[in-house]
């Protein structure tokens, strides 16, 4: 029988009010049903906030490494459960084995960076004008914080909100991504076996546009930290500072390889084939789209098409590429290659879905390399979010720095090349939050900041390392005169 999951509301695992279900399947074997979550509803929400307004003051007070101690027994109880948790994450969004371990271990690392941040948040001492007085700056939470999470990476992103808002003393209402939010609850179940107080996280499963929407419109949140797609990232942004919230949304992306003449064209296929197949194409900072100066296209593109031809796809325990997450986002990927195809753009490799008895019931996709694409095109421009690469030919590095600037986004960026100046100026001038040389688009550090430039991100507050507790404090400055 399938396991029916609650919210956590208030320290406890309580039903929806609505009464109803929502079951998730298995994206590798669709008629799969994993489990099933609340369906809920903008009162449970509100419910969820009720509880995280109630424990906010004793959460606030609570002393900083009273906090982090919590943070470390979940990180260790999380560390604990890594097989059962790669099971689940595999189950549900379907990434391969090896991603799926690696986003696990990075959620408990997570949580143990964090628990160790949270008894060392200090302000700074400054001199003061007068005699007898002590000038000096206190980090206060911001209250209770809103978080909102996409399914790509549904323990990996809903740990590094969680994980700071804690740290830093705020209490937290979670909405998880409808299409795999088992994961997520593992989150509250180990930090409330870990000892959280009741009420300190709330995570409430269904509809972003009734749980979602209460949790940014509701009086009592104080922050919104959301990440997914630009369309509702942008319109969260506009609802949540019209209600006068702090907030920050990390959104979509059209991340660019730049391939030098100076590069190795098989380095940059393996950097690009991995940025660009890697987790099924569904990774925020993905490659979508490799730049190749025109001494070294040819032989790129025939290294890149090898790979994307010999990448073994399949149910995500035992292949090394998973299906897409859902019908809805395979669909929208062929139809990328309808329009690429309409638009006069070279089908390389892939396009199709792939046949055999592994992968006959699931969302499958065939990783597709694009060549002679013209960067007006949309399948240049736009977010594909599938193992697509759409390669352009240019004559030299200042138009492969034009042509990886000329989109809306502006996430990650990478460039190949052997040129040590060539590789500062694409430091020096490249859009994107994230910069790489030599280096896929993909794959982060948890110590440092993330974030993108342009539609990619409000531009507000950088996520991650010491920048993610800036979103969730507010300094006070204080002056004593004793
Ligand atoms: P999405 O469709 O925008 O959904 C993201 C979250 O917002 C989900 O929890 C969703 O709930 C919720 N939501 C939907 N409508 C809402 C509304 N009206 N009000 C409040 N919340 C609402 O994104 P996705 O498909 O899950 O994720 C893929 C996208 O995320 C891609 O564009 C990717 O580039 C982006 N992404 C960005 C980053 C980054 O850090 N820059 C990282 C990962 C992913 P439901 O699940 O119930 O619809
Ligand atoms: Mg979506």
């Amino acid at each position: 029988m399938t396991e029916t999951n609650e919210n956590y509301v208030h320290g406890e695992w309580v039903p929806s009010e609505t009464g109803e279900t929502i079951d998730v399947t298995n994206p590798a074997n669709p008629s799969e049903i994993v489990a099933s979550y609340q369906q809920s509803s903008a009162a449970d929400a509100t419910e969820a906030v009720d509880a995280a307004v109630a424990a906010a003051e004793e959460w606030r007070t609570t002393p900083g490494p009273e906090r982090g101690s919590i943070l470390r027994e979940a990180g260790t109880l999380l560390g604990q459960r890594k097989e059962e948790l790669t099971d689940l994450l595999v189950a549900e969004e379907g990434k391969a084995r090896a991603e799926a371990a690696g986003e696990v271990q990075r959620a408990i690392d997570i949580f143990h960076y964090f628990s160790v941040k949270a008894a060392d948040l200090g302000g700074t001492v400054k001199g003061p004008s007068g005699r007898n007085t002590t000038l000096y700056t206190r980090r206060e939470p911001v209250g209770v914080a809103a978080l909102v999470t996409p399914w790509n990476y549904p323990i990996a992103i809903p740990a590094w909100k969680l994980a700071p808002a804690l740290a830093a003393g705020n209490t937290v209402v979670l909405k998880p991504a409808s299409l795999a939010p088992g994961v997520a609850l593992e989150l509250a179940k180990a930090l409330d076996e870990a000892g959280l107080p009741d009420g300190v996280l709330n995570v409430v499963t269904g509809p972003g546009s009734s749980v979602g929407n209460e949790f940014i419109e509701n009086e009592g949140t104080d922050a919104v930290s959301f990440t997914g797609s630009s369309q509702v990232g942008e319109m969260v942004y506009e609802q949540a500072t019209d209600a006068g919230k702090r907030v920050q949304t990390e959104l979509g992306g059209k991340n660019p390889t730049v391939v030098a003449a100076s590069a190795d064209p098989a380095e940059a296929a393996d950097i690009v084939a991995t940025g660009g197949f890697g987790t099924t194409g569904q990774s925020c900072t993905a490659c979508s789209r490799a730049i190749v100066h025109e001494d070294v296209y040819d032989e790129f593109v025939a290294e890149l098409v090898d790979r994307a031809k010999s990448i073994d796809i399949g149910p995500g325990n035992d292949h090394e590429m998973g299906p897409q997450v859902s019908q809805s986002e395979l669909e929208s990927t062929l139809e990328y290659v309808d329009i690429a195809e309409d638009e006069g753009a070279t089908l390389a490799a892939g396009g199709g879905v792939p046949e055999g008895d592994d992968v006959e019931e699931g969302y499958f996709v065939e990783p597709t390399v694009f060549t002679d694409v013209d960067p007006e095109m949309r399948i240049a421009q736009e977010e594909v979010f599938g193992p697509v690469v759409a390669v352009m030919k240019v004559s030299d590095f200042d138009e492969g720095i034009d042509v990886a600037n000329g989109v809306e986004y502006g996430l990650s960026a990478s460039v190949v090349t052997d040129d040590h100046t060539e590789a500062n100026r694409f430091v020096d001038e490249a859009e994107a939050g994230v910069v790489k040389v030599n280096e896929k688009t993909t794959g982060l550090e948890l110590h440092v900041p993330f974030g993108g430039f342009k539609r990619s991100s409000s531009e507000t507050w950088r996520e991650q390392g010491d920048a993610g507790l800036d979103f969730y404090t507010i300094e006070k400055i204080v002056y004593d005169n004793y």
